[in-house]
């Protein structure tokens, strides 16, 4: 491509509304542009990145033996009623009528589509399993589209789709995905890691998220540092403690103390002389209708989301007034684990605790010498609270350190969710009717992409990774109006074509400065500078993106150079097949 014949519109501005280094470079680069909120237009030079992406995702996964398709994007309301989502979906759905009054949708996802697809089409076990894939624009009408494509309205999905014919099956599919996932991500040149996510209401352990490590993600990862566990912050489990001494008895009775207007951890800690962590919060929560008191230290934060998992229940949410009333006899603030109405669990950091305060169901009381396990008898330890830096390893009971990333990717045993709510079912080979257990599996393509450039990016712009870079090499004669320099560009232009590469020529009558500037805020990752100097020596420079190297190399070998160096780069990055 001739820069002079390519639309390439650069901005030296960081515009005004872009919070984030990669929404900022892609305006600027002349990626992307906004046409309303939360929906964008690619350019040529954006364009080619997200076909990059889309390649290494279809090749792998074509080669885990999943087939393409390509499913509308309106979908009509009956099939999310009968899967139970035309309710359940918030606003993030766009719904909308079409001229016969019939309710539709714009797809947010696609299960729904490709379940209806598959039970009408796929009859026996003989048929299974079965892994369909596409690349497609979803819609989901997010109530806060941020950070340019990072999260938007309108974006690009490659979302699969399996259905096996029993669980082992649907296991196997799993992991095939998992195992795409990691080439994927490993052939796209991102540093990424594999996280256990939650599970929902669907439970188990299958689910992992792929994050593109990167501190502005907006998700919390939780690594191990000694062994490679690693968890979604919101999922991440704590190891039980080991089991306390049995109680001293030295531990006085329980007793009730006066504690006017105060209410917080802090205000009780200041006023009885305790550390925060010596004082227990009671958290009552709705569970399904059912109160629940949830005990935790008073320097640890809950994490609902394992309460949820916990009580298995479908809906978790603060207790209200008249609950905490019924539960406790007295207003909010002054809950306490002691006589409570209500079923008690508490988080494993309380395991043996003794001598610690909480409410005491009074209004402006406190108990305090509370032992948990002498004065609370009826209650259950589980891993409910929030991880924090140097927790326990719940596989190794090694160190547990936190990350910031980015989610690009999803796998999702979803087992028989869609396919009992919608009917889809097999005859087995003793034709008998069994439901098929499905999974589900998105890349957020271009996500991928603003992640990438989270990741790897300096002062002067984008660095690409070289597999998903939109040129592999930028040709820059300083000055056009030179003819040899014109034509010694030009000829290895030619060259580099002949050997299949993507390469820009700067051809534009521009100082080279400014030819430099843009180079390396479009990131190529090979620049190469024909100047006259060096020239009359029968060479060109090639200067590294990433590294700053810069290299000397005669203008008859650069072509073999330069096709040696990318291809070594992206074998590098390409895992070996099993
Ligand atoms: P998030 O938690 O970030 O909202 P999600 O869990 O709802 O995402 P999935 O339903 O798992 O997303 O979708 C699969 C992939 O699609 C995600 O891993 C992500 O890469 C991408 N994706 C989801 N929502 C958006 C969005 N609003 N903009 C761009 N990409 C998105
Ligand atoms: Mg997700």
């Amino acid at each position: 491509m001739r820069y002079s014949q390519f639309f390439l519109p650069t901005v030296k501005e960081i515009p005004s509304d872009a919070e984030t280094i990669s929404h900022q470079l892609m305006i600027r680069g002349g990626m992307i542009r906004k046409l309303t909120s939360g929906i964008y237009s690619y350019l040529p030079l954006g364009w080619r990145v997200v076909r990059k992406v889309e390649q290494i995702v279809r090749e792998e996964m074509d080669r885990a033996g999943a087939l393409e398709v390509f499913l509308p994007m309106v979908q009509p309301a009956e099939l999310w009623q009968e899967s139970g989502r035309w309710s359940l979906y918030g606003k993030e759905l766009l719904r909308f009528k079409d001229r016969h009054d019939r309710d539709c949708c714009l797809g947010p996802t696609h299960e729904e589509v490709i379940t209806d697809l598959v039970r009408s089409e796929i009859k026996t076990y003989r048929q299974l399993p079965r892994n369909l894939y596409q690349i497609q624009t979803k819609f989901r009408d997010e109530v806060r589209p941020r950070f340019g494509v990072m999260r938007c309205r309108e974006f690009s999905m490659k979302d699969a789709y399996s259905f096996d014919v029993d669980n082992e099956g649907a296991d196997v599919s799993y992991q095939k995905m998992f195992a795409a996932y990691q080439r994927i991500f490993s052939r796209c040149g991102l540093l990424f890691r594999a996280v256990e996510a939650d599970t929902g209401s669907i439970g188990g352990r299958f689910s992992h998220e792929f994050m593109v490590m990167a501190d502005t993600g907006e998700d919390g990862v939780v690594y191990c540092d000694t062994c490679s566990y690693a968890a979604n912050l919101e999922k991440a489990e704590i190891a039980r403690p080991e089991d306390r001494d049995p109680l001293p008895d030295n531990v006085p009775p329980c007793e009730e103390v006066h504690t006017p207007n105060v209410r917080t951890i802090e205000e009780v800690s200041a006023f009885l002389h305790v550390e925060p962590k010596d004082v227990v919060k009671t958290i009552i929560f709705n569970a399904d209708g059912v109160p629940v008191a949830v005990l935790i230290r008073g320097d640890e934060e809950i994490n609902e989301i394992k309460v949820r998992n916990y009580l298995g229940c479908d809906e978790l949410e603060l207790a209200d007034d008249e609950m905490i009333m019924a539960a406790t006899g007295a207003p909010r603030g002054f809950a306490g684990a002691l006589g409570i109405k209500a079923r008690i669990i508490a988080d494993y950091s309380l395991i043996g605790m003794r001598g610690v305060v909480m409410g005491a169901n009074r209004e402006g009381y406190h108990v305090k010498n509370v032992c948990l396990g002498r004065d609370i008898c009826a209650l259950s330890f589980a891993d409910l609270r929030a991880v924090r830096t140097g927790d326990v390893c719940p596989h190794c009971r090694g160190s547990l350190t936190f990350a910031r990333g980015i989610e690009v990717g999803h796998v999702f045993k979803l087992g028989l969710k869609y396919s009992k709510a919608m009917k889809a079912v097999y005859l087995d080979n003793n034709g008998k009717e069994q439901y098929m257990v499905m999974g589900c599996y998105g890349i957020g393509v271009t996500r991928t992409v603003a992640a990438a450039i989270e990741q790897n990016h300096d002062d002067e712009g984008m660095i690409w990774p070289v597999p998903i870079a939109p040129f592999q090499v930028i040709i820059t004669p300083v000055n056009m109006k030179e003819e040899r320099l014109a034509q010694a560009a030009e000829k290895l232009y030619q060259e580099l074509q002949g050997e299949n590469l993507d390469v820009l020529l700067d051809d534009r009558d521009e100082r080279a400065g400014v030819k430099f500037k843009d180079a390396d805020l479009i990131g190529i990752p090979y620049r190469v500078t024909i100047g006259p100097k060096k020239l009359d020596e029968g060479q060109i420079e090639v200067k590294n993106r990433r590294t700053g190297e810069v290299a000397a190399v005669d203008l008859e070998k650069a072509a073999v150079w330069l096709v040696e160096k990318i291809k070594g780069e992206e074998d590098s990055l390409t895992p070996l097949l099993d």
